[in-house]
């Protein structure tokens, strides 16, 4: 009967050494959003089942068979949880009339759940952040948005080592991927033999989507299909244009990638992948472009949009083989103490440590001086604070410096915050100049 409960399959429990990375990562992340003008949404995890299906494309993996959707028992709506988040954010734009004074910057994070077979760096849920730009129709946000994505590699010191690249492809219009279309079938018809069970499904469906085979034996094939680039009318080329002066002009390298398509419809012109060869199969860390369409899809009126979304445990697994590292916060202070006396002086200690902004760690389950100190030296903490009978005695307490060689003082409690500020804060000053 004492069967173990575990989580449901690819649907991780981020343990505390790696939420602290994450915490790092969102901190910086936050930073970085707001350098560009973005401002925070925050939708929630379940939407009612059409707006996916409406959004996305009911042709896709994600809606044919990824989405998480069911029947709320209680009152019979069909809900999902969501896959992605730019169709909540458009969602939740037009519902409240958000783009009535001007274009809008926007940006989300979350878990997405996909029901997808887990591996390695393929989740059912997984964590994204994204942005939505929503009323600006020029090449130039589309630009700005990738030059924004290159400062955060370089921000987590990622782009001096070359493994992050961008691929870049315009999908044009939808009368232009209409004409390629009929000509892309009408390829692929006459090599049907060389079709897998995957390609035959999409041939009469979605037949762009075959070009984003991971399929190595289908690759000669892929390659000698028409490219949708090919073709583009005026207007399309010169956004695309658009876009790659101004990554040239901020010396971003990039490939531009006619086999790079989107697996969710609503894209057009721009679309791009941040890929790395560090992550096996599972390598696209972050994937964009411009939804021109789909406001005007969800029922708003029509309004150009542009926006990405990386894959937060991506991003983290790709840091982590970098070893590019993201300072982990450790206390300030670790008191330690021994007696009933001295525990109530410890606290009072603390929390006037706390007072101060100090981040204070007070061990507790008791244990010998010798192994409160080791989990002092453990804790990552600058300064022990130590309390024992001899302490109480005299209200005072002992500042002990855990990290460099320094004699130990002791130091009566009203002292106390000010005498480790100056360690913490001050500590530079006391190192003579050379
Ligand atoms: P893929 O081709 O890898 O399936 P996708 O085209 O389905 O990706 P998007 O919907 O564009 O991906 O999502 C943007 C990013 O979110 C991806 O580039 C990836 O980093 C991340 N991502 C997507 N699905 C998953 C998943 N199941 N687990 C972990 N990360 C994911
Ligand atoms: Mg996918």
């Amino acid at each position: 009967m004492s069967q173990t409960l575990q989580a449901i399959r690819g649907m991780n429990d981020i343990l505390p050494d790696e939420a602290e990375r994450w915490e790092g990562f969102e901190e910086l992340v936050r930073d970085w959003l707001a350098a560009y003008g973005y401002r925070p949404i925050r939708m929630p995890l379940v939407e009612p089942t059409p707006l996916f299906a409406r959004a996305i494309g009911a042709v896709t993996d994600i809606v044919e068979k990824e989405m998480y959707s069911f029947t709320d028992t209680l009152n019979g709506e069909q809900l999902t949880l969501r896959p992605e988040g730019t169709a909540s954010c458009v969602r939740a734009v037009l519902q409240h009339n958000m783009l009535y004074d001007g274009p809008k910057r926007l940006w989300y994070a979350g878990p997405m759940f996909r029901h997808e077979r887990p591996q390695k760096g393929r989740y059912r849920q997984f964590h994204q952040f994204g942005i939505e730009a929503l009323g600006l129709p020029g090449p130039d946000i589309d630009a700005e948005q990738i030059i924004m994505c290159a400062r955060l590699w370089d921000d987590l010191g990622l782009n001096d080592k070359g493994d992050i690249k961008l691929e870049i492809n315009s999908l044009g219009e939808a009368d232009e991927r209409l004409r390629h279309r009929t000509d892309l079938i009408a390829y692929l018809e006459k090599q049907a033999g060389q079709l897998d069970a995957e390609a035959q499904r999409r041939l009469h469906t979605n037949p762009l989507r075959i070009l984003d085979t991971k399929n190595p034996a289908m690759q000669a094939l892929v390659e000698g299909a028409p490219k949708l680039i090919d073709y583009l009318g005026e207007h399309s080329l010169k956004h695309f244009e658009g876009v790659q002066q101004l990554l040239k002009d901020a010396a971003i390298p990039y490939r531009v990638n006619p086999q790079l398509v989107r697996g969710l419809d609503y894209y057009n012109l721009t679309v791009f992948e941040w890929v790395t060869e560090q992550l096996g199969a599972q390598g696209t860390v972050c994937a964009g472009g411009r939804y021109d369409g789909l406001v005007e899809q969800l029922g708003g009126k029509p309004a150009p949009a542009c926006g990405f979304a990386m894959g937060i445990e991506r991003l983290m697994a790709l840091l982590e083989a970098q070893s590019a590292v993201i300072e982990v916060a450790a206390p300030d202070v670790y008191v330690v103490h021994q007696g009933e006396a001295a525990q109530r002086l410890a606290f009072r200690a603390a929390e006037m440590l706390r007072d101060t902004g100090c981040a204070v760690f007070t061990h507790m389950g008791g244990g010998s001086f010798k192994s409160q100190f080791k989990r002092a030296d453990a804790s990552g903490a600058q300064l022990a604070v130590i309390v024992g009978d001899d302490e109480v005695a005299a209200n005072e307490v002992t500042l002990k410096p855990l990290r460099v060689a320094a004699e130990q003082q002791h130091i009566p409690l009203d002292a106390l915050a000010d005498r480790v500020g100056d360690w913490l804060y001050g500590i530079d000053e006391e190192i003579p100049e050379e």
